[in-house]
C-alpha cells in the first residue's frame, strides 16, 4: 500500500513508497484512509526537528490528523464496516504513570508515552492502517469529510476544558471576553469554541487575510491585525496563544484581566532569547492572580468533545476552513505553506 514517509532527523526525507499492509499488533479495526490533515508538527518532523521512527526502524510512516472508513472488524467490538472514524493519537507509556493509568495520557508523567505519525508509532498517514478499538472514535456520518478536523479540535477541547478548571478556582469566575492570538486553524478552532461558549471573542494574527477576517466575522467575533502590544485596552479573562511565536508569548503574560487566565497552545521552537521584565511580570502576574498554563494533546473525552463541538458548528463555516486538498501521491506538496492556507488537507480517496 502507498504510505507517506519520513527519516526523522534527516531533513527532507519525505517520500511517497510501497509498505506491506498494517500488522495485525497496530490494532483489529482496519480503517480504509479517506483524509489527513497536516500541521505544523508534520512540517516539523519533515525539517527533521522532531519525530521519532518506531523502535529498530529508521522511517515513520506520518500523519495524526485521520479520517477514514472501518473497511474490517471484529464482531461485538462496537464498530461495523462503513463506519466513519478518527484515531486517537497518543498511547499511554508501558509503565504506566498514575496519569496513563487512569486514561489521560495526555497528561503523561514519565514522556515515555507514544504518539500515532510523531513518536514511536507508525501513523495514519497510509491507505490503511490499523487502530486498537479503544483509541478509534465513531463520528455522525453527517460530519462527512469534516471529521479530519477531529484531531485539532481536540486539542482545543482540552485547551478549553482545563481553561475552564483553572478558572473554575475562584467561585465566581465567569469568563466574558476571549482573546486568540493566531488565526490558523488551531487558533480559529479555539475562537468557534469560545463563540459557542457565548463569549466576547476577539482573534488577533499579524498577517491580513481575506478569509481569515471572514471567517472570524462569521462567527460574530472580531479580527484584529499587528501585535498584542498594540491591544493594550483589551484584558481578556481568557488568551489562547495559538501562534508559538517567542515574541507573542512573551507579550501574552500579564496580558489577562485580574483572575485571568492565558492558555498555551502553540508550540515553539528553543534557541531565541527575548529581553523579559521577570520582575515587572511576576509583579503583574501576583498582584493579579493570572494563571499561565501549557496544554498538549487529548484524551478520549476531549475527542468527544471536540465531535460534539463540530456536530454544533455551521458545516459550510467549518468547510471553509479546509484551504488545500493534495492528492496522497504529492503529498510533499501540501508541506510547503501557501499564503492562503488555512488547513490543508491530504486526499486519500
Ligand atoms: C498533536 C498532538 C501531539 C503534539 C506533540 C500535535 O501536533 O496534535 O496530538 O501531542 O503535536 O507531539
Amino acid at each position: 500500500m502507498r504510505a507517506l514517509t519520513v527519516a526523522p532527523g534527516i531533513p527532507h526525507s519525505a517520500k511517497v513508497e510501497d509498505i506491506p499492509e498494517p500488522p495485525i499488533s497496530d490494532g483489529a479495526v482496519l480503517v480504509r484512509a479517506r483524509a489527513l490533515g497536516v500541521c505544523g508538527t508534520d512540517r516539523e518532523i519533515v525539517s527533521g526537528s522532531y519525530g521519532w521512527a518506531p523502535p529498530g526502524k529508521t522511517r515513520l510512516v506520518i500523519g495524526h490528523e485521520s479520517l477514514g472508513v472501518v473497511e474490517d472488524t471484529p464482531a461485538g467490538c462496537g464498530f461495523s464496516t462503513g463506519d466513519l472514524v478518527v484515531g486517537i493519537v497518543r498511547r499511554p507509556d508501558p509503565v504506566p504513570c498514575a496519569c496513563c493509568a487512569v486514561g489521560e495520557w495526555d497528561m503523561c508523567r514519565n514522556g515515555r508515552y507514544s504518539e500515532r505519525g510523531i513518536k514511536e508509532r507508525n501513523g495514519y498517514g497510509s491507505e490503511h492502517f490499523r487502530v486498537e478499538p479503544e483509541f478509534l472514535v465513531k463520528l455522525d456520518p453527517s460530519l462527512g469529510g469534516l471529521g479530519v478536523l477531529v484531531e485539532p479540535t481536540s486539542v482545543v477541547a482540552k485547551a478549553w476544558d482545563h481553561t475552564e478548571r483553572i478558572g473554575g478556582r475562584s467561585r465566581a469566575w465567569q469568563p466574558k471576553t476571549l482573546l486568540v492570538t493566531g488565526a490558523g486553524p488551531i487558533g480559529l478552532l479555539a475562537a468557534l469554541l469560545g463563540a459557542q461558549r457565548g463569549l466576547e471573542v476577539h482573534v488577533l494574527d499579524h498577517r491580513d487575510s481575506r478569509l481569515k477576517r471572514d471567517l472570524v466575522r462569521d462567527l460574530g467575533a472580531t479580527f484584529h491585525l499587528g501585535a498584542l502590544s498594540d491591544l493594550d485596552s483589551l484584558k481578556p479573562d481568557i488568551l489562547m496563544e495559538c501562534t508559538g511565536a517567542p515574541s507573542v508569548v512573551r507579550d501574552a503574560f500579564g496580558r489577562s484581566a485580574p483572575g485571568g487566565v492565558v492558555c498555551l497552545v502553540g508550540v515553539s521552537s528553543p534557541g531565541q532569547n527575548l529581553g523579559i521584565d521577570i520582575g515587572g511580570l511576576n509583579r503583574t502576574m501576583v498582584l493579579d492572580n493570572e494563571t499561565v498554563f501549557g496544554t498538549v494533546n487529548a484524551n478520549r473525552g476531549h475527542y468527544e468533545a471536540a465531535v460534539d463541538a463540530l456536530q454544533r458548528a455551521d458545516k459550510t463555516w467549518l468547510a471553509r476552513l479546509i484551504t488545500r486538498r493534495v492528492p496522497a501521491d504529492q503529498w510533499t506538496q501540501s508541506l510547503d505553506p501557501q499564503p492562503d492556507d488555512i488547513k490543508v488537507v491530504v486526499d486519500f480517496s
